[in-house]
């Protein structure tokens, strides 16, 4: 589902307007998107999937007519659209300009619907289409790059965490393998004034390979959405390397916050002794090119959560508060996370004991739901946190819980967007808790949720948003388990005063730096290293942050 704003972002192509420094400036109520003309957006995820109707390929037509048919001939197809984050916030922008989105094309009915070249126009139907092109993937493909390097290798290391790491030398033969695939389709689309912008840390060698061919006037550029490590932690990474070499391809690199930066610096200082690294402009030169390394931290949509949130009347929350057996007039606590070993459930479960154990005054009176949702269950470190999370949560409920009340309520259930933000809304207070967090965008949809200006934010400061919200939430760190503890209850206690001008600072800065905000600084970054001479007040706002 799209908000309305975005759908106006894409409705108002009339009113864009060409300039003719060669960006377009895409105007939406007063946001001007320094959006390049020509931009090639290249992910994972791709924005739109068509699946089978029936879910199987059998080529039978089952009769029925969809309105979101992308018609392949016999069959009916559906059309997933874009739900949320990135995909979501640049889908309309990518309608208005008309750009080109390159992603592996995982649906059952994806092949069905592409012409020869790969591409097909999304969304169905639509005036302002663009061309999604689709990369094909083998599943040993998908287990050897993304279920492997990117997700046993990759993301542990770039959490720190490198007792996960689990390196099978298969895996990053196929991570090789599958960015020369992506960077091959890039390359095929690419034309001198292109914008290519490559997005997190599957793609993490295709930028070289697309630099080394891409037309002269082509611009590449990637965003690395978790953090960076420090070097000690770096050190582990099998392929040091010839990682930092990949991503040095990219002209513009970015990450949430200055610290992953500046780690990155550090690594390439240590690890390419030949390359020239310039903390001060944050620059690198490496084999005659340089490559800038920004900042800015991504922001949800704001406008869309709080719309949603002022939409859903009261009975969706009393039929959720029905199905978690939430008795009347208990304080809720929160917590939606995936389940994975970088958010610190175990840590948040021990806190929230603790505070049960010292803050009696809160048995019966406050129930904590933690929404969780299974994650990449085929890696054994995943599977066992997700078995030691259960059975700490019975253990905390047989410990606590009395005939009329349970102190967790723990829930796998899938959530859709509504009741999500009604959790969101009406929740007294949410915990984000994270050992290690690139960014956490549940902590700021909360905030844009929080209609009623009085709910509380204990977030950690080990996530990067805690960089950008500071003080006005209540910050823990999520291995400190007795001011954890103290801190929740001091979030629960505290006058309501306190919490609306807790909540009414994070608002205003989650409102003020949204996705929309995120998007446009990192167009204004592309643009100042395609342009030098032309623009530089990118530089001012990163630095202020
Ligand atoms: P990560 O990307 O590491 O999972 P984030 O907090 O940055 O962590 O982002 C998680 C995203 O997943 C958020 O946008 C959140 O709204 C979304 N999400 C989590 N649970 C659900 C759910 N049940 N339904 C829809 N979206 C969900």
């Amino acid at each position: 589902m799209r908000s309305t704003e975005r759908v106006a972002v894409a409705e108002s192509n009339h009113a864009n307007d060409l300039r003719d420094d060669g960006r377009r400036l895409v105007t939406d109520g007063g946001v001007d998107f320094n959006a390049p003309e020509s931009l090639l957006v290249v992910s994972n995820r791709q924005p739109y999937r068509h699946e089978w109707v029936n879910g199987d390929d059998n080529g039978e037509d089952d009769g029925d007519d969809n309105e979101n048919s992308n018609d392949p001939g016999e069959r009916d197809v559906t059309v997933d659209e874009p739900t949320g984050g990135l995909t979501a916030g640049l889908d309309p922008i990518m309608r208005a300009i008309g750009g080109t989105w390159i992603a592996w094309g995982d649906g059952s009915a994806d092949r069905a619907v592409t012409d020869e070249n790969d591409c097909v126009d999304v969304p169905p139907g639509s005036d302002d289409q663009y061309t999604l092109r689709r990369v094909w993937l083998s599943d040993e493909a998908v287990d050897g790059y993304y279920t492997g390097y990117s997700n046993r290798v990759l993301w542990p290391l770039c959490h720190g965490m490198t007792e996960l790491l689990e390196y099978r030398p298969t895996d990053l033969e196929w991570y090789r393998h599958v960015n020369r695939q992506f960077a091959d389709a890039v390359l095929e689309e690419a034309t001198d004034e292109s914008v290519i912008w490559l997005q997190d840390y599957h793609l993490g060698l295709a930028p070289s390979m697309i630099q080394a061919k891409a037309p002269a006037g082509a611009t590449v550029a990637q965003f690395w959405h978790i953090p960076w490590p420090d070097p000690s932690s770096f050190a582990a990474c099998p392929n040091a390397r010839e990682l930092l070499v990949g991503l040095l391809g990219s002209d513009v690199f970015g990450f949430h916050i200055e610290r992953y930066g500046t780690a990155f610096l550090e690594c390439v200082e240590e690890t390419l002794p030949s390359a020239t690294v310039d903390y001060r402009e944050r620059t690198v030169r490496y084999d005659g090119h340089e490559t800038r390394i920004v900042a800015t931290p991504m922001g949800v949509d704001a406008n869309s959560y709080e719309e949603r949130a002022r939409e859903i009347g009261d009975d969706r929350w009393d039929s959720l508060r029905e199905r978690y057996d939430i008795p009347d007039g208990c304080a809720v606590g929160l917590g939606v996370d995936r389940l994975d070993y970088t958010k610190g459930i175990p840590e948040r479960l021990a806190a929230l004991e603790r505070l049960f154990e010292g803050y009696p005054e809160w048995r019966e009176s406050f129930t904590f739901l933690q929404k969780a949702t299974p994650s990449r269950t085929e890696i054994p470190s995943y599977d066992r946190l997700g078995r030691q999370v259960r059975s700490t949560v019975d253990h905390i409920n047989e410990r606590f819980g009395t005939d009329d009340w349970q102190p967790i309520v723990y829930t796998e259930d899938f959530l859709d967007r509504a009741d999500l933000t009604t959790l969101y809304r009406e929740a007294d207070l949410l915990v984000v808790s994270s050992v290690r967090d690139g960014m956490n965008l549940v902590a700021q949809e909360y905030v844009a949720s929080s209609i009623d200006g009085d709910g509380a934010l204990v977030l950690s400061e080990h996530a990067g948003a805690a960089n950008a919200l500071g003080y006005p939430a209540f910050t823990i760190d999520p291995a400190d388990t007795d001011r954890f503890a103290r801190t929740v209850a001091d979030a629960l206690g505290a006058p309501k005063s306190e919490r609306t001008t807790r909540m009414a600072a994070l608002r205003t800065h989650v409102f003020d730096h949204d996705l929309e905000w995120w998007m446009d600084q990192q167009f204004a970054h592309i643009e100042a290293a395609r342009f030098p001479a032309v623009d530089r007040r990118v530089n001012d706002v990163s630095r202020s942050l």
